[in-house]
């Protein structure tokens, strides 16, 4: 996998608001949000996209959904929402494993 703008901000080699971190993964804010709280939880292994993650990546797929959660507490978050875009027609643009975490107003459903 070629280097993405996300590994890029695990090196430090661009900038990012980083919320969080450790051994596995990182939260870092969206930069361009589309809700008052928008934050990313990335695994520092490159995988692709959720597709690509296999039963090894099972404890770690775990991890960043309690990091979620953990960081969404953080930032004051009562109710918040997970979301991965999967492959490009479902509106992935950067091909890092990544769940965006909204919250902070309401949220409608169905997505669009
Ligand atoms: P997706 O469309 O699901 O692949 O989401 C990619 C997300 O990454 C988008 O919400 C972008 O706003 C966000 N993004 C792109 N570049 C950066 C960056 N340098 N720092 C933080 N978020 C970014």
């Amino acid at each position: 996998m070629s280097d993405t703008i996300f590994s890029k901000i695990i090196k430090r080699e661009i900038p990012a608001t980083i919320l969080y971190e450790d051994e596995l993964s990182l939260a870092f804010r969206d930069v361009n949000p589309q809700a008052p709280v928008h934050f990313l939880v990335i695994p520092k292994k490159p995988i692709v996209k959720l597709s690509e993650a296999t039963t090894e990546d099972q404890s770690l797929l775990g991890h960043l959904l309690l990091v979620a959660s953990k960081v969404a507490d953080q930032e004051g978050l009562s109710g918040f929402r997970l979301v991965t875009n999967n492959g490009a027609e479902a509106g992935q643009t950067v091909f890092h494993l990544h769940i965006h975490v909204l919250g902070g107003r309401s949220l409608d459903w169905p997505p669009g």
